[in-house]
């Protein structure tokens, strides 16, 4: 960094040391010009990112509104509330390892639904129901067939009323390549 005295932008350091219990980095620097010194603190940046909505406007994260959001669309189901917190916790890490200042929502959206799709698949097609706002119900069977292609046992589970077809051939194409495909963990 620059010398807060002259702006030269070399310094030299002459000490450098942990402080804040080893949160931080302090370091004695010296300007290579007007020999003034001065401290400098190196701490890792652990902020969650802003939220930026799809109207541009942004917002801080809220954990409490993501948990919610969650246990949402777990209700009624078998899942253990430390699964639910484990969840969340990824989401969390996931976004504070990005080291982006600012997510789009629709990020978050997708993190959630892959922790989701690995916890139960009616909470994931309730969350993906509502978040996607699917378009029409093609896009929304289109989900449903993925889901069917991954785990054939869920299609009872899913009781979603859109099974007039259920013994029709299913073409459905070969689950994305990299994707979730692994099956959720009970
Ligand atoms: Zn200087």
């Amino acid at each position: 960094m620059y010398c807060p005295f002259c702006s030269f932008e070399e310094t030299k350091v002459i000490d450098s040391r942990l402080s804040g219990e080893g949160q931080q980095v302090r370091r004695r620097r010296e300007c290579l010009r007007c020999g003034e010194r001065f401290t400098t603190f190196e701490t890792a940046e652990l902020v969650m990112p802003r939220v930026v909505k799809s109207d541009a406007t942004r917002e801080p994260f809220d954990e409490a509104k993501l948990r919610s959001g969650m246990v949402k669309a777990l209700e009624k189901r078998p899942v253990a509330i430390e699964a639910i917190d484990a969840a969340v916790n990824h989401v969390c890490h996931k976004l504070r390892t990005l080291g982006e200042r600012e997510v789009p929502a629709r990020l978050i959206g997708e993190l959630v639904m892959d922790e989701l799709h690995q916890l139960d698949e009616v909470a994931y097609v309730r969350f993906a129901s509502v978040y996607r706002s699917f378009q029409d119900v093609d896009a929304f069977r289109e989900e449903i067939d993925k889901l069917r292609h991954r785990r054939p046992r869920s299609a009872e589970e899913l009781q979603l009323g859109l099974w007039s077809g259920a013994d029709a051939p299913l073409t459905v194409a070969p689950p994305p390549a990299g994707g979730n495909g692994t099956p959720g963990k009970k």
